[in-house]
């Protein structure tokens, strides 16, 4: 049957040194998984379990785009974080390194209101990512955001509070994780505001980096 209009079509990511793309299917987001990014925001450090949030596939931009300054916020933060790429069986199939771009105004009154966060975390750009690697990183990788060229994050995936296997462990008990679902894994500390013009890079040892210019 004629749709009323054609679909829209899902984003695709780059598999890094390999003629593939990974089709991308939903977005996880963990928050807080790292002790000092929850002590700068003012939040208590829970290990008892995780908690999620998701963005929308179709607020993924490719790495190395021009992201005009989103409406409706004056404090567009950055948020480096390890990204997981599940495959068959909803297992890691693969990881890279991504940004959580964020509306940190909107998401403070979300907060202070017990409001979702989805105007904060969910907009048109609001995830990017670089290219895949399959496997996983090493637990010692060093993961980092360059804002133009100077250092803003920097933190070892070992200051995870709830790593791989238990993130993954968990969102099974709330989902049915399978292949193109992503799961960004949360932020180390130093995150911060971004202006028009700034350029971003985001790196994590062993994968391509990802880049971002704000306009
Ligand atoms: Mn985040």
């Amino acid at each position: 049957m004629p749709q009323v209009f054609p679909a829209r079509s899902l984003p695709e990511l780059p598999v890094a040194a390999a003629d593939l793309t990974y089709p991308v299917a939903r977005i996880f987001c963990v928050g807080r998984n790292y002790a000092a990014h929850a002590r700068e925001m003012g939040n208590p450090v829970e290990t008892d379990a995780p908690f999620w949030f998701t963005k929308s596939p179709f607020g993924l931009i490719p790495d190395d785009s021009v992201l005009p300054y989103p409406p409706g916020t004056r404090d567009l933060h950055h948020e480096v974080e390890l990204v997981l790429a599940l495959g068959e069986g909803g297992e890691v199939w693969g990881w890279g390194v991504g940004l959580d771009m964020t509306r940190r105004d909107l998401q403070a009154v979300a907060k202070a209101a017990g409001k979702p966060w989805d105007t904060a975390k969910d907009f048109e750009g609001s995830a990017v990512i670089g290219a895949l690697v399959q496997g996983r990183p090493a637990p010692e990788a060093v993961m980092r955001l360059t804002v133009n060229g100077e250092v803003r994050q920097q933190a070892p995936l070992t200051e995870m509070i709830h790593g791989i296997d238990a993130l993954l462990a968990h969102l099974r008990t709330l989902y049915a994780p399978g292949p193109g679902d992503l799961i960004m894994t949360g932020t180390p500390a130093g995150v911060g505001p971004v202006e028009p013009g700034d350029r971003l890079e985001g790196t994590l040892d062993g994968a391509p980096s990802v880049r971002l210019r704000i306009a």
